[in-house]
């Protein structure tokens, strides 16, 4: 396919081999993967948690959209489940909407497509019986909503005897959309030997409590937003694909 013109290429521009990633711990197909969608330095949320989630530790997160947290845990994750069974859900990510449900899920499928990593987003107002298809196929990574989530486990069609790597993403908002006892109860599902991270743009003290609860000893980082100017506008990353005609 390289020289047939009528394909849109991949990436046209010359992208370096990501040598920030690589003094990291990324492996290498994960840096091949990151190298093709053109990401050559890791943002700063990344380089302070990569490090300790590939050591297994766990991490509590400071930080908003926006900073890269998504990588920031999930390329770790990715590695570090690498080489378990896929009968059993070796993650899950827990998150506070559909929309981030589905937008983690893509991070994940694109992130995990070397390691061919599968993953299933599950949340509510869609229907329950293609989501028991795809968890008895089995399936390495679940992005889900607590409720739907819980509802799984309920119906025992959930599994998370396998789970070694838990995320909570965006945990103040779910703890405002009302999911604090649902998450408590879904972490009563997962072995107690695992790691846990969790990630909030904010730290009030029902979220420390929370982290108290359910991580072990984490490492605390702590992204600060860039500050804006007053009266100018906050960056937005821009890229662009340069396409054949
Ligand atoms: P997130 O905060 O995880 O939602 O990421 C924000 C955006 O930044 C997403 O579109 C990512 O694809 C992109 N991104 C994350 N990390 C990097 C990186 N190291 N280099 C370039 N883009 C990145």
């Amino acid at each position: 396919m390289k020289h047939d013109h009528t394909h849109a290429p991949e990436a046209t521009a010359v992208h370096g081999f990501s040598p920030g990633f690589a003094a990291l711990g990324i492996e290498a197909r994960l840096l091949a993967t990151l190298e093709a969608l053109g990401y050559e330095e890791p943002t700063p949320i990344q380089r302070e948690a990569i490090p300790p989630l590939l050591a297994g530790k766990d991490v509590l997160g400071q930080a908003a959209t926006g900073t890269g947290k998504t990588a920031a845990f999930t390329l770790p994750l990715l590695q570090r489940i690498a080489h378990s069974p896929k009968t059993k859900p070796s993650a899950i990510i827990l998150v506070p909407t559909r929309e981030l449900a589905i937008q983690v899920g893509e991070a994940v499928g694109r992130y995990g497509k070397e390691l061919r990593t599968s993953v299933l987003p599950l949340y509510g107002g869609q229907a329950i019986g293609p989501q028991m298809h795809a968890l008895k196929r089995g399936v390495d990574v679940i992005v889900a909503t607590p409720g739907r989530a819980l509802d799984h486990i309920r119906r025992h069609t959930l599994k998370l005897e396998g789970v070694q790597i838990v995320v909570l993403d965006e945990a103040d908002e779910m703890l405002d959309m009302g999911f604090a006892e649902d998450l408590d109860a879904i972490l009563e599902h997962t072995p107690a030997a695992k790691q846990t991270a969790l990630f909030s743009a904010t730290m009030p003290p029902r979220i420390q409590s929370i982290a108290h609860r359910h991580l072990q000893q984490p490492v605390e980082i702590t992204i600060a937003k860039e500050a804006v100017k007053a009266g100018s506008a906050p960056r937005v990353q821009q890229a662009a694909y340069i396409v054949t005609r």
